[in-house]
């Protein structure tokens, strides 16, 4: 075999994840030629979409369902993003600023924002408390109807009105992909319509399969094909403890600007990121977007044709399944929450009985506000871990050590794509003998600009 046709890495997938690792190895690195394999015509169709996401940069400041400590870790890898944008002078056109907040309703949940903002100010200090007063001013939808009449109970916001907090991760994809290409002094790659089917290890090298019947070698791979990746992972006999649960997410919106900003609600600490929310989408002109819903999809794709088998296949039903499932509908609220999300897809009642969870938010709301966004939203891949009878939230990886690493992103897995990236710089550098410019990438990405 030729050295000179084997790649030293090759990704799998053109979302957002497969791309910033494309850029970071590019630019931190002296790894000197990268590939990337995309099943479809262009970057990010899927997650990555603007239209498929929330558009949020998930900080950790207004999720009410973060600890501290996770609070922490995802502030570092959202910065990343924003210091990026920065870098490149994105703002305004793929990074923006709106006010954000989340808002406790009620006696209880007052009292929860009140003490969250007590514990998160240290590790954020532009946190904001805002009364009913002061929402009337910044946020008068969540307060008053156009009648004037104002909302009977108690209401406390926690926010920020000066950060940035929202991302096009369709157009940040490209953006990873067009500087990556501006190293001209590496080989880097790009092939689209390329559909990986299968994958082999002979001896040192990975042979990659695409269905367009063309054969790629490389060093070392990364799977980044989101919902896809525990699919590959099954196919090579890596990842069979665990199962995935493809749950879909829709959106309903507003043909105008209601919400001035991003507004988030108490999560529920059994369902992470199942509150509604509201917020300005970048891809409508500011018009408000409401959700996500959540529903089980026998699919691995939304908006797509097929993967329905890839969905069975890769849910690897087994009694341990089943136990799980079990253990999620014998919780009444869990269950209601289920049914609820499965009614909010249904024409007529579903809008109706969306409608109500979404005067939480604006009290004035009306039916004729709102409509079901059709071709909005994703398929979140949620990992079961077979092994411990568990739904895992969040993200999982499998580095198999034998230099290949399979990524599962379900949220907030945009917000992490470069903090993800570089764990995975790491890991292919100690693997191939490559080396990791931590310096040049800490001030690129991590320092702070008035440290000093
Ligand atoms: C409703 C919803 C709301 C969300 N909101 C947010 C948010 O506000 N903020 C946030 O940070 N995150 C959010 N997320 C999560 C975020 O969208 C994902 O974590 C992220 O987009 C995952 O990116 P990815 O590149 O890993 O996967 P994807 O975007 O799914 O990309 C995978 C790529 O791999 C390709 N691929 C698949 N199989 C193959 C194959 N066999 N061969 C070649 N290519 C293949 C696909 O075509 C695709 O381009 C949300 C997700 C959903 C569903």
């Amino acid at each position: 075999m030729k050295n000179d046709d084997v790649y030293e890495v090759l990704i799998i997938g053109g979302g957002i994840s497969g791309s910033a690792l494309f850029y970071e190895l590019s630019r931190y690195t002296d790894v000197n030629k990268i590939t990337l394999l995309e099943k479809y015509g262009e970057l990010a169709t899927l997650n990555s979409n603007a239209r498929a996401n929330s558009q949020t940069i998930h900080c950790g400041d207004i999720e009410t369902n973060y600890t501290l400590e996770k609070a922490k870790k995802v502030k570092r890898t959202a910065k990343m993003v924003e210091k990026y944008c920065l870098e490149y002078g994105y703002e305004d056109k793929i990074m923006f600023k709106h006010q954000k907040m989340a808002i406790g309703i009620g006696y209880s949940e007052c009292r929860f924002i009140k003490n969250r903002y007590e514990e998160f100010k240290s590790l954020y200090p532009y946190l904001e408390l805002y009364d009913k007063a002061m929402l009337e001013k910044i946020e008068p939808q969540l307060i008053v109807d156009e009648n004037g009449v104002g909302r009977d109970e108690e209401i406390l916001g926690m926010g920020a009105r000066n950060e940035y907090t929202t991302v096009n991760f369709r157009l940040l994809s490209d953006t990873f992909i067009e500087n990556a290409k501006k190293n001209t002094k590496i080989q880097t790659d790009t092939f689209f319509n390329s559909q990986v089917d299968k994958i082999e290890k002979i001896e040192d090298v990975f042979y990659v399969y695409t269905s367009d019947k063309k054969v790629y070698k490389s060093k070392m791979v990364v799977v980044d094909a989101g919902a896809h990746s525990l699919f590959l992972a099954h196919k090579m006999g890596y990842g069979l403890h665990y199962g995935q649960l493809p749950m879909a997410g829709s959106f309903y919106k507003t043909d105008r600007a209601i919400l001035k900003g991003k507004v988030y609600m108490v999560q529920n600490p059994k369902l992470p990121f199942a509150a509604l929310h509201g917020d300005p989408d970048v891809t409508l002109d500011g018009a408000t977007r409401f959700g996500p819903t959540a529903l089980v999809l026998p699919k691995l794709e939304r908006f797509k044709p097929g993967t329905y088998m890839d969905f069975f296949k890769t849910l690897k039903l087994d009694r341990n399944v089943v136990k799980i499932f079990y253990d999620l509908l014998k919780d009444n609220e869990i269950r209601n929450y289920i049914l609820r999300n499965f009614l909010f897809e249904v024409p007529y009642f579903g809008k109706r009985a969306f409608l109500k969870d979404a005067q939480k938010i604006i009290p004035s709301l009306k039916m004729s506000d709102i409509e079901y966004a059709k071709g909005f939203g994703g398929v979140r891949g949620q990992i079961l871990d077979k092994e411990n009878q568990k739904l895992m939230l969040g993200e999982a990886t499998i580095n198999t050590g034998e230099g290949i690493i399979f990524n599962m992103t379900p949220s907030p897995g945009a917000t992490s794509c470069l903090g993800n990236a570089q764990r995975d710089v790491e890991l292919i550098c100690a693997y191939l003998g490559k080396t990791f410019d931590e310096n040049a990438f800490t001030k690129d990405l991590i320092e702070e600009k008035n440290d000093e």
